[in-house]
């Protein structure tokens, strides 16, 4: 029996024995929301159903997305087996850093320094399976997270020899905004502004060159952003991008800097790129559709819940790399001592954390540290660290403080 048959034969008999309630309520329990693109197509099915019209091939034309899915579930496959007992440790975690009132919101524009103290933690692993607590539908710029994004992207349409022929891959050991270049002239690496700017100077000069404007270029870099989640909630902030832009003298500078020193690729307009940059800064999501961008990421591009190929593998070990050695500001080296994974933050109090092959992670509160980093995100991922062995050089063989997320805590033993 092929196992689209046999799939047929399983969801089949949910419906005759009437249990499609106890096959939704596993669906939940393992963190697979009604929303989820994948359950709209059990809709159909239903329906179908209903009317005693539910035939092989209307099942089989349904189950494309939902096929994958109907496995997980009927054979308790999920990359996070015990969905329940894992969110139990976030919910645990989320309250202990919430008691955490420390740091100070970022002043530079009324944008950022006019937030109320939120605090929203989503998860959303590769399989789709999401749980979030707090401010998660909250709206906030991603600001520097826009930098992983934008790089993907260039990496996506012009390669990584093209790419890398105008930016570096070495950490700064410098602040994010500092007007240094590497000893080749470039900027060195992606995850700082001088990167970025360069970056953003890639796509709007090289890319699409049809279209020119400054508003289809932004549509075209939001949808990419739209699709990697999954298709949830991304627009841009028009008056975080006026104020960026007033306030933006070091960035200018640097946009100058660089370009005395030819860093820039042939006929940039340096202004538009740099306003190209601020908008970049100002697109606004939520915790919750972020999270989902984290985990494609995470999933070598495919989105877990549209099963859409976003980025190639390549270009997500590329970017993880980045974000692994230069993406927490002047913590990047000590984050990767104490949690190893990759991660971006950015000064509205975004932190995204990505645990490759197993989940995405969006923390966002905006309360920063001296670093420029949001306290409660980064105290989030190291408490995390400290119960599940996720750092890459954890031993779960020898180990018996921290659990396996995907093999039970007694794995070892
Ligand atoms: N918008 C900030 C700037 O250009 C950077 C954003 C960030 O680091 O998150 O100075």
């Amino acid at each position: 029996m092929s196992d689209e048959k046999a799939l047929y034969n399983v969801y089949r008999s949910y419906l005759t024995t009437g249990s499609l309630q106890k096959f939704m309520n596993d669906v939940k329990t393992q963190g697979i929301q009604e929303d989820d693109p994948r359950m709209q197509r059990l809709t159909i099915i239903e329906k179908e159903a209903e009317d005693e019209k539910l035939d092989f091939d209307t099942f089989a034309k349904c189950m494309n997305p939902l096929s994958s899915l109907l496995k997980k579930v009927t054979e308790c496959q999920f990359i996070i087996p015990d969905f329940q007992s894992f969110t139990k440790t976030i919910e645990e975690i989320y309250w202990m850093c919430k008691g955490n009132t420390s740091g100070e919101n970022s002043t530079y524009i009324p944008q950022l320094s006019e937030v109320p103290d939120y605090f929203g933690v989503s998860m959303c692993t590769i399989d789709g399976q999401r749980y979030s607590i707090g401010d998660t539908k909250v709206p906030f710029s991603i600001q520097s997270c826009s930098k992983p994004l934008s790089y993907a992207i260039a990496l996506e349409y012009l390669t990584s020899e093209v790419v890398h022929q105008y930016v570096g891959q070495e950490p700064s050991g410098r602040m994010f905004n500092e007007m240094v270049l590497d000893h080749n002239n470039k900027p060195h690496n992606p995850m700082i502004n001088a990167g970025a700017i360069v970056i953003a100077s890639l796509l709007y000069t090289l890319i699409e060159r049809d279209s020119e404007s400054m508003d289809k270029k932004l549509n075209l870099i939001k949808s990419w952003m739209e699709r990697a989640a999954g298709n949830e909630y991304f627009n841009v902030d028009e008056s975080s991008f006026l104020a960026e832009r007033e306030i933006a003298d070091r960035n200018f500078a640097l946009g100058y800097f660089m370009r005395e020193k030819k860093v820039f690729p042939e006929k940039a307009n340096l202004l538009e790129c740099l306003d190209f940059f601020f908008q970049l800064n100002s697109i606004q999501t939520t915790a919750e559709a972020f999270s989902v961008v984290a985990s494609t990421l995470a999933n070598g591009g495919v989105c877990p819940l549209t099963n859409e190929k976003i980025f190639s593998t390549e270009t997500c070990r590329d970017v993880l790399s980045l974000m692994h050695s230069c993406g927490l500001y002047d913590y990047s080296g000590k984050f990767a001592f104490n949690v190893g994974l990759p991660a971006k933050s950015g000064v509205s109090g975004v932190v995204m954390l990505t645990i490759p092959n197993l989940a995405g992670i969006c923390c966002y509160s905006p309360q920063l540290d001296e670093h420029g980093n949001s306290v409660r995100g980064i105290q989030f991922c190291e408490e995390l660290l400290k119960v599940y062995a996720m750092h890459p050089y954890d031993n779960l063989r020898h180990s018996i403080t921290r659990k396996s997320v995907n093999r039970g805590s007694d794995w070892f033993l």
